[in-house]
């Protein structure tokens, strides 16, 4: 992940930068992820999204390296339309509660390249926005976020940073205020692509 190519883009026009969430909103990794929780023994129902992956792990009594071993990540596939759309976006970047070498696995298998990426190691507890809004240099009001959960609603409200719900994801619950796309290749329209 090339964090320097922001300067680049440092005296270009403004516009609005996608921050996207990796599992749920860029790929659709729900399969491949209760997968390595079924196999270390865990009941399906048991399983929730959107969490930090330690703190999911102590509730569930795993350890996160048994876990990260038990993921597959070749596994998830995007969602229809995500490949084209980032193709298509100068700026974007990730922030995932995922585990570092599972998330990066992923972006290297992919052949994607986030201007930034941060994972659950970069933040002491849920993941934060301020700090990649600084790597990237732009302000809240520059980036929307891209989400598939609460925890990502919450997230981007923290921040200041708008945020828009990935409603490809048949599992993700639309709230008032939410800006809901049916497609990725909708976002285009919003980020003046
Ligand atoms: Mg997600």
């Amino acid at each position: 992940m090339s964090q320097q190519r922001g300067r680049r883009f440092a005296s270009a026009p403004k516009r609005i930068v996608a921050v996207c969430d990796l599992d749920g909103t860029l790929i659709d990794s729900d399969s491949a992820l209760v997968d390595a929780f079924v196999a270390l023994g865990i009941d399906r129902e048991e399983i929730t999204f959107g969490h930090v992956l330690a703190d999911e792990c102590v509730r569930l009594g795993l350890s996160v390296g048994n876990y990260v071993a038990a993921y597959d990540t070749t596994q998830a596939l995007p969602f229809a339309g995500v490949t084209e759309l980032l193709a298509s976006l100068d700026r974007w970047a990730v922030c995932s509660n995922k585990h570092p070498v599972s998330g990066g696995a992923e972006l290297e298998r992919l052949q994607w390249f986030p201007e930034v990426a941060l994972f659950a190691d970069a933040f002491r507890g849920p993941k934060q926005l301020t700090p990649l809004l600084e790597m990237l240099e732009i302000t809240a009001d520059q980036a929307i976020f891209l989400g598939d959960t609460a925890h990502d609603r919450q997230c981007a409200m923290e921040a200041g940073v708008r945020f828009v719900l990935a409603g490809w994801n048949p599992r993700a619950e639309a709230q008032p205020g939410d800006l809901v796309m049916s497609h990725p290749l909708e976002l285009l329209e919003l980020l003046g692509e």
